[in-house]
Formats: structure tokens, sequence, C-alpha cells
């Protein structure tokens, strides 16, 4: 089941690609693993999978010793900063975040760890505005992060509202790449805009065709999610 669901989300991924003219070398698939047991990654690291999104530090700290260490793991979920000591050094990027004060505390724990943090700024729509900073305003928590030592700006993320059909969030995501794009123009020491974290199991084949180059998919590949437990 979880095999070929795998192969079926990395066919449309190569699709997508070739279809506007992309490598697919470009796109990093996230397998978003939440809620799922260590038996389930474990199986898909097994179909080849090597790159795993969580959204709680608590399933972190359950998953990342139980499973092989060659594997990457991305945090995508709020984060809030007392959970932050726990990641240094334990995830290779965190996707959200949203404040300076938040990257203020991966700032400071990753030189007292003599680490660097890969970071992603994560952007909203402005409408459902629960978590990520406003478009109009993250040109500026950019600068203003990037001056912080330990931490590293790789790209964005964002995470688009809940459509019917993924044809209605095109626009969205092309407004996020010309963002990322405006940024990357602006030469700002220490950040780099390479990285474009959008599209989920609803419409990751859109965010590629308007530039992700890292889409987040988990009901695609595990299956729906089960929260009662
Ligand atoms: C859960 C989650 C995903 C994956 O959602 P699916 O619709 O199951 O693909 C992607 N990104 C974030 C931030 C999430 O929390």
């Amino acid at each position: 089941m979880l095999k070929e669901k795998l192969s079926e989300v990395n066919k449309n991924i190569a699709e997508a690609c070739k279809r506007c003219g992309r490598d697919p070398k470009e796109v990093t698939l996230i397998a978003v693993s939440k809620t799922k047991p260590v038996e389930m990654l474990k199986e898909a690291y097994d179909c080849g999978v090597r790159v795993f999104g969580e959204n709680k530090v608590q399933e972190l700290e359950i998953k990342i010793p139980n499973l092989p260490s060659d594997i990457s793991w991305h945090m995508i979920g709020h984060l809030q900063r007392n959970k932050v000591k726990y990641l240094i050094g334990k995830v290779d990027l965190i996707h959200s975040v949203d404040t300076l004060r938040l990257a203020e505390e991966i700032s400071r724990l990753s030189v007292k760890n003599q680490v660097v943090t890969d970071i992603l700024i994560e952007v909203n729509d402005g409408e459902e505005t629960k978590f990520g900073t406003d478009m109009n305003e993250t040109i500026t928590l950019v600068e203003e992060i990037a001056k912080l030592p330990g931490i590293h700006i790789r790209g964005l993320m964002t995470i688009a509202p809940y459509v019917v059909d993924s044809e209605e969030n095109r626009e969205f995501f092309r407004k996020i790449k010309v963002l990322s794009v405006d940024i990357a123009a602006k030469n700002i020491d220490n950040v780099n805009m390479d990285v474009l974290s959008m599209g989920m199991t609803n419409d990751y084949i859109v965010a590629i065709e308007e530039g992700a180059t890292m889409v987040r998919v988990g009901t695609g590949i595990f299956g729906e999610r089960d929260y009662s437990k």
C-alpha cells in the first residue's frame, strides 16, 4: 500500500517537473509522518524515503532514536521557544520560523552548541493568520533574522489555504515565489532563497509547477491520519 502510494507521488512529481521543464532533482519530497507509528516510517525508509517531516518535538524525540541515522529530519510544525533545545543538532531544517523571538532562541542555542541551524521563514496568506509572517512583513523579518549568529536562512515555507480544487492555490504559490525572488534579489548577507517549501497532498503538483523545491506530503504517502488516539 505505502509502496504504491509513494511511487504514485514520485511519479506525479516527475511528471510535473517534466511539464514545466524542471529537473526532478530540484524537488525534494518530504514524507510527513506525523501521528504515524515508527513501523510505518521504517516501511517508508525501506522504500527509499530519507527525508521525514514531523510537526511535534515529542514525536521527534521518540522517532529519531528509533530509526536509521541517515535520515534527514525536518521540523515543519509550529514551534514553541521552550522546545527549541531538543531540535538543535537533531533536525536538518526548521521550516516554521515566523518570529524574531523564536529565531533568537534558535540562534542562542545553536551558538551554544557550536552549530549552524538552517531555517525557513514561514509566510502566510494574510487571511488564515494563525502562524506565519504576513507577506508584507517578511522582508523586514528576514533582514532582522539574518543578523543573528548560528542561523542560516535558506528560503521560505508556506501552508496554502485548504481548497477543494488545487488550481485555486496557483496564484497564491506564484505570489510566494515572487516574494522569494524579491528577497533573493536583495542579496542579504547570510540569506539564501534556494528553498521554497510549499505544497501538500492536495496541491503539491500545482506547487511544483509554480516553483516549489520541497513538497510536504503526508496523507498521500501514509494515508489518513487518526487523531483520536
Ligand atoms: C500535516 C502537514 C503536512 C502534510 O499534510 P497532508 O495534507 O497530509 O499531505 C504538510 N505540511 C505541514 C506543515 C503539515 O503540518
